[in-house]
């Protein structure tokens, strides 16, 4: 029955913007600060405090609006969205309701689907409830409260949970690519709240839609998603309505509950902020800011592989997190072969990296230590053994691998009269492959390069040694 139904998701994602301070006080902008220690007059709502807007959350907010395409307007206003609950002390959320900063834009995803965007604008966060056990009760951290938000809303062009979680894949690493916020989903930095609606395939009349909010991890709305798809299908085919209203989504025990009746905007009586000017934005800011927009993800996957020459799968590996990228471009620079440093950092990096979780890569093995194995194995310097040993124990230490490598003995740099000396040798003791020459040229050559490596315990160089071996051989037949 579930394949007679269409799903329609729309999206609304917070982000905390990347600012020093809050948007409309000087408080510190900062995770994992002591309880209620960045507070003032302004965000825990004293009366008579003023608000004045933090220009730079102004323009991460048309930052980002470049980032999918949007249209800037050219004034923005604030408004008052009012509301009572004890993390918004002054009982209204500075928000933006008619005139947003960004408008329209898009995402497209990998299938070539679009999906629209309507907006995105600016507000400040809520402070933090914080539920502790009964004889404690929950306590209320307000350090948070007045942090800049943006909120951006998609138009329900979303059908699954899969283009669901792609599409907030791809937002997150530009907001995170473009330095524009963290979105660290595990400290609440990005948030996401689920509209979802299904009808009968085809059909053109919506269904009547439910909200789940603050999801907030990418597994959490994939989850979401298609548990709260297949109950509104299972209530409509047992001949019951669906009510509009917000849900809880209880990932523990996987499945959603009523919580209220859902809110429509004019139930917060929303009205300009008297305390808040609104603000002009010319086109030449719009444009110095669109000039300050580093490489995207999927602009860099794109050069990876046109210009780098990396297969399709490394590319999307390597931008799939920004710190995975800066790692690899820093390493590229010391180590001129993109696929040999991809490898590395693909196979071997990445795969320390899960047992312990990392901010960036160097806090696993330097770039200078990683570079110089890659290069040193490359040169046959070290044997690929002593590589991977090397790599090894230089993974969460402070050595240096080249100093290392020397005092264990492990640098074999082979003159260019010894390679010829061991050639020579092999040579002499396989008389009867040289005499065979003539008939298997290309494998007789290849005969005295695996000998030659052989003898060498592989520290030969082959780049140097088969020319020197191609030339003994054709001499033998002149
Ligand atoms: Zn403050």
């Amino acid at each position: 029955m579930f394949e007679d139904y269409d799903i329609v998701i729309g999206l609304e994602v917070h982000a905390e913007l990347k600012t020093k301070t809050k948007v409309f006080c000087s408080c510190k902008n900062e995770f994992g600060s002591e309880p209620n220690s960045n507070c003032c007059p302004v965000c825990v709502g004293l009366p008579g405090a003023l608000p004045v807007l933090n220009k730079k959350a102004v323009e991460l907010t048309i930052k980002a609006g470049h980032t999918i395409g949007s249209s800037i307007s050219p004034i923005a206003v604030f408004e008052r969205k009012n509301y009572f609950y004890p993390d918004l002390a002054k009982a209204y959320q500075i928000s933006q309701l008619e005139r947003p900063i960004c408008v329209g834009g898009s995402i497209t995803l990998d299938s070539g689907k679009v999906i629209r965007i309507n907006r995105i604008h600016l507000e400040e966060d809520a402070g933090k409830l914080v539920h502790k056990n009964d004889k404690i009760g929950t306590l209320i951290d307000y350090n948070r409260g007045g942090v800049p938000l943006i909120e951006m809303v998609t138009e329900p062009d979303i059908s699954s949970a899969e283009e669901a979680v792609e599409f907030l894949m791809k937002y997150r690493s530009n907001l995170v690519f473009g330095d524009i916020a963290d979105c660290k989903m595990e400290q609440g930095g990005m948030r996401c709240d689920v509209n979802l609606s299904v009808k009968k395939k085809g059909s053109s009349v919506l269904g009547t839609r439910t909200e789940m909010k603050n999801l907030n991890s990418f597994k959490m709305v994939q989850r979401a998603i298609e548990f709260e798809a297949r109950r509104q299908v299972e209530e409509i085919e047992a001949g019951k309505t669906i009510v509009q209203e917000t849900r809880k989504w209880d990932d523990n025990r996987g499945r959603s509950f009523a919580m209220r009746s859902k809110e429509e905007a004019q139930d917060y009586r929303y009205f300009p902020d008297p305390d808040i000017l609104s603000v002009e934005i010319s086109e030449d800011v719009v444009n110095s800011i669109k000039k300050t927009l580093p490489e995207l993800s999927h602009q860099k996957k794109l050069r990876y592989i046109e210009e780098l020459g990396l297969p399709a799968y490394d590319a999307k590996i390597l931008t799939s997190e920004k710190y995975i990228c800066e790692y690899f471009e820093k390493v590229l620079d010391k180590v001129k072969n993109p696929k040999i440093v991809s490898n590395w950092v693909m196979t071997e990096v990445l795969a320390k990296c899960k047992e312990q979780a990392v901010e960036s890569l160097e806090e696993v093995i330097s770039v200078k230590n990683l570079a110089y194995i890659i290069n040193a194995v490359q040169d046959k310097e070290i044997t690929r053994i002593n590589g991977k040993e090397l790599f090894e124990d230089a993974c969460y230490s402070e050595f240096d691998a080249e100093e290392e490598a020397k005092s264990r003995g492990m640098v074999v740099k082979m003159s260019d009269q010894d390679l010829e000396k061991f050639i020579g040798e092999v040579m002499e003791e396989n008389r009867s492959a040289v005499a065979d020459y003539k008939d298997n040229p290309v494998k007789v050559e290849n005969f005295f390069i695996g000998s030659l490596m052989k003898k060498t315990q592989g520290k030969a160089n082959v780049e140097k040694a088969r020319p020197i071996i191609h030339e003994l051989l054709e001499r033998s037949v002149r």
